[in-house]
This record gives structure tokens, C-alpha cells and sequence, in this order.
């Protein structure tokens, strides 16, 4: 986005996918002084996915206003996701199906190494079962999409029409929200006058970053500025599932253009020991971020990611003079989960 002149770029066109609002509108991007002033280096921005007005807000609801317009579109009557005990996108669908008159129900398994009762119990597991979600715990080793599928047949099976998502709600269509974002990250930096020379994000499932490098590569901008930081396979499986996502992505936006290998830009120095595992990085960018701008970051994904910015500035990669966008994407009840981190 830096050199590329912003001018004179199509727009998305994604009128012809079925659609079900669930933001305000924009979300804001941010200037941070204090902490930019504080690393000494380059100047941060934050993009404030995190501010989404429903059921406590996060990065999935972008994807949620296509997966549920597609589930109205079908006729269904119940939506069906997969996740961690501690899932930001389980949540969030219970939400919306709240917000939109669907039933759901959230297969979550026991994939995360901890047991104690504010991981079990609270956060996210606590909002579930207020937007009056059917939660089904499996052990970490199950199979989710498969006990979801066969859940779902038997729901069929007395005559209820079942919408399933995978894991992040990362289909090709949920990825369209992210496809969305990235047109509007270019209108807003191109109406403030500001060049991004490097926009950091989380890769869980892949999906935000796979829609934002398909957004990026239909509007003609090198999507290679974005870094995507892992959190939950190494950066070749991330990369794989990343390139695999965009693409088809892509190919509903426009089927004559292709994303390649060097589009994909995934980093996995802050994964540490894995999934939902925390590392001294995340807790020590959560507490800098809280302390220095009064922003709250998650411990899965958004902490970890933000290491890896903090540690870019610090160590120069990102230098002074130049502009980084960090993508806050939400998660704060998972902070209530890992209570004991802190
Ligand atoms: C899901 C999630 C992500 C990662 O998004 P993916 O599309 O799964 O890569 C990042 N941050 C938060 C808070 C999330 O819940």
C-alpha cells in the first residue's frame, strides 16, 4: 500500500453475496503515540476490529455477516460451528444467531492444555451459554466437524435445517468479510493520507488474513505488506491453509486472478508452544498495550501477535519513519479465561 498509488482502484463488488449486517459500520483506525513514542521506532496504528458492537465484539463478525446471510439464504433454522472450549468465533455465532433468530450449537473440544475453572468456565463458555447456545464438550482428541456433521443429520433427520461453519468460520464465504476490510482499510488510509508499510495481524484459522489478501490482491495492492503472525499450526501449515483459503476466496471475488506463494506472508516466532498456550511475549504485550494506551489485546491471538510487533519495532525491522498497522481483533473475554496468567 506504501508506494502504490492509491487512486483510481475498483471497488469490491460483493453485492451478489447474500448478506446479514452485524457492524455499525467502519471500524475505526487509530494513532498510538504513547506506546509508538515509548518503543522508540515506528509509528503504530491500530485498526479497531475489536469494536463491534455485538456480543462483545471480534474479528468474526465480519465473517458472520456472510456466513449467516448465506445461512438465511438456505432456509436454515440452526447454525452449527466448531471450536476451542474458548472460542472467539463459537461466541460470536451464538450471538449473532442470537441477534438474527437462528438456534445454535457450538462443538467445542478440549484441544487446550488447561482445566482450571476460569478457562472451563468463564470468558467466552460463560457468553455462550447467555446467548442461550446448545454447547457440546468434547475431549481434545474428537473429531469436531465430523461429530458436528453427524449432529447435524440428526438434526435433519426431524426435519431442521442445519447451517454448519468450520472452524473460524473461515469458508471461502465467511472470508469475503475480510475481502470487505481490505477495501476498507485502503478508502480510510487513502482518506487520512496515510501509507502503511506494514499491517500485522493473527493467524488462527487463516481465514481473516486469507480475505484480506484476497481483498488486496482484487484491488490491485501487493497483500506480501501483510504479515500474518501464527498462533495456532507452524508457518507451513499456516501458510498452506492461508494460500489455500485466499485462493478460493479469490475466486469467488474474481475468478481470473490467483494468489501466489510470495503473496503469503507468515511469521511463527511467537507461536511458542501452541495453540491457546501462552508465551512471556503475549503477557508482556498485553500488560504494555493496557498500561501505555488503555487497549486490551486477547491472550490467544491478538497478545501473541502483538509480541511480534513489538518485537519488529524493537529490534528495528520495523524502523523509524515507517508505519505499521496492527489488526486488533478482539477476544477480551479470553482474558477472564486466563485469569491466571496475570
Ligand atoms: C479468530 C481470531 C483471530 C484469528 O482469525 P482467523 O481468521 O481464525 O485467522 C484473531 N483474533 C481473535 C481475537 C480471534 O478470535
Amino acid at each position: 500500500m506504501n508506494s502504490t498509488p492509491l487512486t483510481g482502484l475498483a471497488r469490491l463488488d460483493l453485492s451478489r453475496f447474500p448478506r446479514r449486517e452485524l457492524l455499525e459500520g467502519p471500524t475505526p483506525i487509530q494513532h498510538l503515540p504513547r506506546l509508538s513514542a515509548h518503543l522508540g521506532g515506528a509509528n503504530i496504528y491500530v485498526k479497531r476490529e475489536d469494536l463491534t458492537g455485538l456480543g462483545g465484539g471480534g474479528n468474526k463478525l465480519r465473517k458472520l455477516e456472510f456466513l449467516i446471510g448465506e445461512a438465511l439464504a438456505v432456509g436454515a433454522d440452526t447454525i452449527m460451528t466448531v471450536g476451542a472450549r474458548q472460542s472467539n468465533h463459537a461466541r460470536l455465532t451464538a450471538a449473532a444467531a442470537a441477534r438474527v433468530g437462528l438456534q445454535c450449537e457450538l462443538v467445542l473440544t478440549r484441544t487446550v492444555p488447561r482445566s482450571d475453572h476460569d478457562y472451563m468456565e468463564n470468558g467466552n463458555v460463560l457468553l455462550d451459554s447467555l446467548f442461550g447456545a446448545h454447547v457440546h464438550d468434547l475431549p481434545g482428541s474428537a473429531n469436531a466437524l465430523q461429530f458436528a456433521e453427524q449432529r447435524a443429520n440428526a438434526l435433519r433427520a426431524q426435519g431442521r435445517n442445519v447451517y454448519v461453519c468450520p472452524l473460524g468460520g473461515s469458508s471461502p464465504v465467511g472470508c469475503l468479510g475480510y475481502a470487505d476490510c481490505a477495501a476498507e482499510i485502503v478508502d480510510q488510509s487513502r482518506a487520512a493520507e496515510l501509507s502503511f508499510d506494514r499491517i500485522v495481524i493473527p493467524n488462527g484459522s487463516g481465514g481473516m488474513h486469507a480475505g484480506l489478501i484476497a481483498g488486496f490482491v482484487a484491488l490491485g495492492l501487493d497483500p506480501s505488506r501483510i504479515t500474518g503472525f501464527t498462533v495456532y499450526g507452524d508457518a507451513a501449515h499456516a501458510h498452506a491453509t492461508t494460500l489455500d483459503k485466499a485462493n478460493q476466496t479469490l475466486q469467488l471475488i474474481d475468478p481470473n486472478l490467483r494468489v501466489n506463494q510470495s503473496d503469503v506472508s507468515i511469521d511463527e516466532a511467537q507461536l511458542g508452544q501452541g495453540y491457546g498456550i501462552p508465551t512471556d511475549g503475549m503477557r508482556a504485550a498485553v500488560r504494555l498495550l493496557a498500561s501505555t494506551e488503555g487497549l486490551l489485546l486477547d491472550p490467544v491471538y491478538s497478545g501473541k501477535a502483538f509480541a511480534g510487533l513489538v518485537e519488529g519495532v524493537t529490534s528495528g525491522k520495523y524502523a523509524a519513519g515507517q508505519k505499521v498497522l496492527f489488526v486488533m481483533s478482539g477476544g477480551l473475554p479470553g482474558l477472564f479465561a486466563y485469569r491466571g496468567e496475570f
